[in-house]
């Protein structure tokens, strides 16, 4: 059974009816690359780090071209398609040929996802039954708030009592993910009480709540911080405890990136569960591990249950897959062992880092560990408490074994 993505290319911003508010790609400038896990050896900066990570695309792809890349895929394909999901930098209800996309998708008999769209293209309620129809079967629908005049406002949707009736719609029918950027004094408190109110009763399956960034330690490393000049924005703790309150209040699944999903405990739900932390391996060599200031004591906590072995050492950044060689610079390489692990999707050339990382004239290995250690929300919404914990078991005993074999003793 084979998943087949189908990219429809478009422009953040762009292709989707103009800037919301809020969206990351707003300011974003034109800084060099960053490096990254996939840049060859001899080379800082890949396509990824250049392009992909500003989602940085030409425009909606021509159908045609979508049409003759499905085809010449479903040919090397070896067995069925068992389900097709729709994406790219634009948003998918702004597509100018989605009806005649979906048809032509439609007639591969596969359930049909939309991985993420904000419902701004939805000018004509019927485009709900048309999808369904069709095979609609999961869509991720960012909501940011049920009253339509917010939606106007922030997001600058022409027709959001359209976009919302869509809305309603798939609620009924079909898996919906509702997702909302919360901007403190805009629509959390009420409000956004009131739009997790209004999806529990029309059936949708989850809402993941999303922290605003405006700074670049939370996150914004494309130069376009602030996003929203002046902005209030919730610490991290505050956030946390938006999500758990409302998450007792509803019944409909509610969790938070970058913390939390309280139904699973995750991110780093193996750190509350010290019967299959005995399971992991025990650690026997040395090395220091960089990592986000919030996932930092999550990992400590893991680690120093296996052993003395592993120096956990946070960067001034929230989140650690956003790292990059500003944060490395500010750490005092003193203060790490010979090896030294970064996170697998740091934005990081990985012989910077080295030099950076040595530059006190002790030369130390820098290695990138596993991809993600955990399941943030916006993965765990699909995935069972045992999924995750599954899932964090194989990430740490794949770190704890690159510590044992190439750490020092
Ligand atoms: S719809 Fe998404 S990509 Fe488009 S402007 Fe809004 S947040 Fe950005």
């Amino acid at each position: 059974m084979t998943h087949l993505s189908v990219d429809i290319g478009g422009r953040p911003g762009i292709d989707c009816r103009g800037f919301c508010e809020y969206c990351y790609f707003k300011h974003v400038k034109e800084t060099a690359p960053f490096g990254c896990r996939y840049c060859p050896p001899y080379k800082k900066g890949c396509d990824y780090c250049s392009r992909s990570v500003r989602e940085y695309y030409q425009g909606f792809k021509e159908l045609r071209t979508i049409a003759d890349d499905v085809l010449a895929r479903l040919q090397v394909i070896p067995d069925e398609v068992s389900r097709i999901t729709i994406s790219g930098g634009g948003d998918p209800s702004c597509y100018p040929c989605f009806t005649d996309l979906v048809e032509l998708l439609s007639s591969m008999e596969a359930p049909l996802h939309i991985g993420y769209t904000s419902g701004k293209g939805f000018d004509d309620p019927g485009v709900a039954r048309f999808l369904i129809d069709s095979g609609l079967s999961e869509i991720s629908f960012t909501v940011f708030s049920v009253q339509p005049g917010l939606r106007k406002r922030y997001m600058h949707d022409p027709t959001p009592e359209a976009s919302l009736a869509v809305l309603e719609t798939f609620c009924g029918e079909i898996d919906v993910y509702a997702a909302c950027v919360v901007l403190p004094g805009v629509n959390d408190g009420p409000v956004l009480e009131e739009t997790c109110q209004w999806l529990e009763d029309r059936g949708a399956r989850g809402i993941i709540l999303m922290r605003f960034a405006n700074r670049t330690d939370q996150g914004l490393i494309l130069g376009n911080a602030p996003v929203i000049p002046g902005q209030q924005v919730q610490e991290v703790e505050e956030f946390r405890d938006m999500v758990t309150d409302l998450s007792r209040r509803f019944r409909i699944k509610i969790s938070g990136t970058p913390l939390w999903d309280p139904r699973i405990g995750s991110p780093f739900a193996l750190s509350k569960e010290p019967d299959l932390l005995k399971k992991l391996p025990r650690l026997e060599r040395k090395a220091s591990v960089i990592t986000g200031r919030i996932a930092a004591p999550c990992i400590r906590e893991i680690l120093s249950s296996r052993g003395r072995g592993a120096r956990v050492v946070p960067v001034e950044k929230d989140i650690a897959c956003l790292i990059t060689i500003d944060d490395l610079l500010r750490l005092d390489p003193t203060s790490l062992d010979p090896l030294v692990i970064i996170p697998g999707r740091a934005f990081v050339y990985d012989r910077e880092a080295e030099e950076v990382l040595s530059r006190d004239g002790v030369a130390r290995t820098v290695m990138r560990g596993p991809d993600a250690l955990t399941a943030d929300a916006e993965t765990s919404m699909g995935m069972t408490r045992n999924e995750v914990l599954a899932l964090e078991m194989d990430t740490f005993r794949d770190l704890i074994l690159q510590i044992n074999r190439y750490g020092s003793t």
